[in-house]
C-alpha cells in the first residue's frame, strides 16, 4: 500500500521511532513503525521468529506483530506488515514449512498490517477481514492525527471473504476463533483465538508495554478498546501467550496492567474534557504526565495520547 504524508507531525514520528535515542525508547518499540509511515528505506529489516508451541508462532519485524499457524494444512497467517517486508515473510516462513500460506487474517485496516496482502493473495493465500477493514481499504482513508492521507488499496489487495460478527477456521489441529470486537482501535477490529495452542492474537486492541494508538476516526474509542480488553481477559488464561499488534509476546497479566493504564487514563481523561475547553489547554495541563513516564515512550507519546482521548471524549460535547 503506498501512503502519501503531508505536513511534518508522521514525518517526526517516523524520524522519532528511526533514530536511536539513548536510554529513550523502550526497547520492545526500536523496531515499530507508525500506521502511517512509509515502508521503504533504511535501515533493513531484521525478522525474528519465536515458537509458542503447537504449530503457533510470533514474527516480528517492521509493523504490527505477525501470528503464524504452521504445520499438515499449511499456513494461517495473521496480518502481513508492509508491502516491501512481504519476500522477507515469505523467506521466514519458507524456514519453518515448505507449505504455503493458505489464509491471510487482517485483524483491522492499518497498513503496517495489511500490506502484504496482495503479495500473498497473488500466490495463492485467501484474506479474510471483518466487513470494515475491506469497506475502508476499498476508498481514501484520512488520519488526521497524523497529517495522513490513505489512498484506495489494489482490488487484488483487499480481504476476499469478510465477516460482521466471526468465523471459525480448522486446520492444523487448531480451532481458530475469529471475532470482532466492536469500535476499539477502529471499526474492524479482530481477535484470533487458537484454543489447543492456548495462543490468542489481539491486533491492535493491545499494545504491550506502551500507549495504544486509538484511530477515533477509523470509528475506534477508548470505551470499545477498554471493553475489548475485558473480552480477552475472558478468552485467557495464565498460561496463554498474547501476540499483541505492537510490543513483546504478553502474557494475561502484562494485558491487565494495560488495561488497568487505560482505566486510569479514561479518568484522568474524562477530568480533563470538563476543566478544559480546548485540546491544547488540556495537553498544556499534562493529566497523562504520571502515566507517561512509564507508558509514553513509544510510538504514542503524551501529547498524542492526551490529544487522541481529548478527541474521543469531547466528542458530541457541545463547544
Ligand atoms: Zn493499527
Amino acid at each position: 500500500m503506498k501512503i502519501k504524508q503531508h505536513g511534518i507531525a508522521a514525518a517526526v514520528l517516523v524520524a522519532a521511532l528511526t533514530v536511536a535515542v539513548p536510554g529513550g525508547m523502550a526497547p520492545a518499540f526500536a523496531q515499530q513503525t507508525p500506521p502511517v509511515a512509509r515502508p521503504a528505506g533504511p535501515p533493513p529489516v531484521s525478522f525474528t521468529v519465536e515458537a509458542l508451541g503447537g504449530g503457533l508462532h510470533m514474527l516480528t519485524g517492521r509493523g504490527g506483530n505477525i501470528g503464524l499457524s504452521v504445520g499438515e494444512d499449511g499456513v494461517v497467517m495473521i496480518d502481513d506488515q508492509f508491502a516491501p517486508l512481504a519476500p522477507g515473510i515469505a523467506a521466514e516462513i519458507a524456514k519453518l514449512t515448505s507449505k504455503k500460506v493458505r489464509f491471510v487474517i487482517n485483524t483491522h485496516w492499518h497498513g503496517d498490517h495489511v500490506g502484504g496482502n496482495e503479495a500473498f493473495a497473488k500466490d495463492g493465500a485467501i484474506v479474510l477481514a471483518h466487513d470494515n477493514v475491506r469497506r475502508r481499504m476499498s476508498t481514501q482513508q484520512v488520519m488526521k492525527v497524523f497529517n495522513a492521507t490513505i489512498p484506495a488499496a489494489a482490488k487484488t489487495a483487499l480481504p476476499l471473504v469478510t465477516f460482521a460478527d466471526g468465523v471459525s477456521l480448522h486446520l492444523n489441529g487448531q480451532t481458530t476463533g475469529i471475532r470482532h470486537v466492536k469500535a476499539a482501535h477502529t471499526d474492524g477490529d479482530a481477535f484470533v483465538r487458537f484454543t489447543e495452542a492456548n495462543v490468542l492474537h489481539m491486533g491492535d486492541v493491545f499494545f504491550n508495554g506502551g500507549f495504544p494508538l486509538i484511530d477515533v476516526e477509523s470509528g475506534g474509542s477508548i470505551d470499545g478498546y477498554i471493553a475489548a480488553q475485558k473480552l480477552a481477559l475472558t478468552l485467557v488464561d495464565d498460561k496463554t501467550k498474547i501476540i499483541p499488534g505492537h510490543g513483546p509476546l504478553a502474557s494475561r497479566k502484562d494485558l491487565e496492567a494495560s488495561l488497568a493504564m487505560l482505566e486510569q487514563v479514561r479518568a484522568l481523561m474524562a477530568r480533563a474534557v470538563a476543566e478544559h475547553k480546548t485540546v491544547e489547554a488540556a495537553i498544556a495541563a499534562h493529566p497523562l504526565k504520571d502515566l507517561a513516564a512509564i507508558w509514553g515512550k513509544g510510538f504514542i507519546n503524551e501529547e498524542l495520547m492526551t490529544r487522541i482521548v481529548y478527541s474521543d471524549l469531547s466528542r458530541g460535547v457541545n463547544r
